[in-house]
């Protein structure tokens, strides 16, 4: 069975659903193909966070001396430098009106009196969504998908890249219980299929420390299949040995803990002995790698009301917290003596430790790990304290692109008819993407490829 469209999107996680509305918009036919049975990739399962200089709930915040060319710096430096310099301009640039638009044009809503921290930014500069997921995003993408009548064909994978004699990307060959269709693209194809740190092999060969022994964070779909698909059609691929882990995961599942939001207000870490190791704020890569040096390759986060007060952690995540609880893997305390007894921590360690973080919290500065922002004084509770370990999350290489969001060839040319935006990109992060920029980049290259791929007749 044969179609035929303006544009084909594959994929429909947060790049994907903003390039095929913003094709449609530009006037576009579209359709996205989705070859699980649901929609959302890792951009549902993500807290969604979407980093944004000078944006408008900074202001609200007396946060006034952000800008493009700090968020970028942060960027560079967070990559060690290894991103596309041209990329990163073009995400940070575009972060902002992206927002906007998520905002004004598909009604996504933002927490409008609170940002994250994360790691690596220099500024608080992490706009949230409505409940701290990427259900919000999602969500509202699909209203505005299908007000726009744009077909979202669940369960159909795309398998390969039609190529013209020419040389052009003129459609995609997908199957959906064994039968084969084949959607013509009269202008070209997005692939917008996410990273490959659910695909073990791929991983391995990617990089063999980040192979078997992990498990990840993400939704099953992702698994590399459009840099195989653009490599097969002549795509260059760029930083595939450069997987990033997150820190503070499920020992069980893998899966990230959402809960860990508490350590963006304050939440300390301590490894079995009670003692802190690493500055909690510190970026995924360095984090992920001072756990894995602990014994058992994990750690604690322990925080209190007072830091639970200003994250939500635990009233946010009710669920995750009645599971981790039954798995024994988080323990709500009275005192620190009772949380550390229920891990069997040393007690003396992890009361030394409190008392040092009070000392801490009291003067500013933290003499041990240089923590950048203030510690929250941890005196009263009662407590909670959970066992994490760091899960394969996101994986930084792919297609290499330029900032037109085209897909390039191995003499870095562009190959006619394809585009690519997201985590199937490979330009953007470097050696570690900061936490929040990955629905900066989603949005901002979706965006452009969607607008790009509607103007090419
Ligand atoms: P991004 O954050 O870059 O948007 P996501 O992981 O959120 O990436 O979304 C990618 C989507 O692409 C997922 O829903 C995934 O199931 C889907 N996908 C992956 N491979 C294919 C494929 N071969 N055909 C169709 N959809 C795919």
């Amino acid at each position: 069975e044969s179609s035929v469209y303006d544009v084909v999107v594959i994929g429909a996680g947060g790049a994907g659903f903003s390039a095929a509305i913003t094709a449609k918009d530009a006037g576009a036919s579209v359709v996205v193909l989705e070859k699980m049975p649901t929609v959302g990739g890792n951009s549902l399962i993500s807290g969604a966070e979407m980093a944004a200089a000078n944006n408008w709930v900074q202001r609200k915040l007396g946060i006034l001396d952000d800008s493009v060319e700090r968020h970028f710096e942060d960027t560079m430096k967070g990559g060690d430098y290894k991103g596309d310099p041209a990329v990163v301009r073009t995400m940070v640039e575009n972060a902002l009106p992206a927002a906007l638009w998520c905002r004004d044009v598909i009604g996504v809503e933002f927490q409008e009196d609170n940002l994250f921290f994360f790691g690596g930014h220099s500024r608080k500069r992490s706009l949230i969504p409505k409940g701290a997921t990427g259900m919000e995003f999602i969500q509202k993408f699909m209203a505005a998908a299908k007000k726009r009548d744009i077909p979202i064909i669940t369960g159909m994978k795309a398998e390969e890249l039609v190529k013209s004699p020419e040389g052009r990307i003129v459609g995609v060959k997908a199957t959906m219980d064994g039968k084969t269709y084949t959607f013509n693209a009269k202008n070209g194809v997005i692939i917008a299929s996410g990273g490959f740190a659910a695909n073990v092999e791929m991983r391995a060969k990617a990089n063999p420390f980040y192979g078997a022994g992990f498990k990840t964070t993400n939704a099953p779909g992702a698994t590399g299949d459009g840099i195989v698909m653009g490599e097969k059609a002549g795509a260059q691929v760029v930083n595939m040995d450069l997987i990033q882990t997150y820190p503070m995961c499920d020992p069980i599942t893998g899966a990230i803990e959402l809960i860990d939001d508490a350590r963006f207000e304050g939440a300390i870490l301590v490894n079995q002995e009670g003692k802190r190791f690493v500055e909690e704020l510190e970026r995924r890569d360095v984090m992920s790698k001072a756990i894995l040096e602990q014994t058992g390759q994990y750690c604690y986060a322990l925080f209190n009301d007072a830091i639970e007060k200003k994250s939500h952690a635990i009233t946010h995540h009710q669920d995750e917290v009645e599971v981790f609880t039954k798995a024994g893997i988080l323990h709500k305390a009275d005192t620190i003596e009772e949380a550390a007894e229920f891990f069997k921590i040393p007690v003396e360690n992890l009361k030394a430790t409190v008392a040092r973080v009070n000392e801490f919290a009291k003067t500013g500065k933290d003499l041990d790990f240089n923590y950048r922002a203030r510690f929250v004084d941890l005196s009263t509770g009662p407590y909670w304290i959970y066992r994490g370990v760091p899960s394969c999350h996101h994986t930084m290489g792919g297609l290499k692109i330029n900032p037109k969001a085209q897909v390039l060839d191995k003499n870095d040319k562009p190959i006619p008819g394809l585009w690519a935006a997201g985590e199937v990109t490979g330009s953007t992060h470097g050696t570690n993407r900061l936490g929040s920029n990955a629905y900066a980049d989603i949005i901002v290259f979706g965006r452009i490829a969607g607008a790009e791929a509607a103007a090419a007749k």
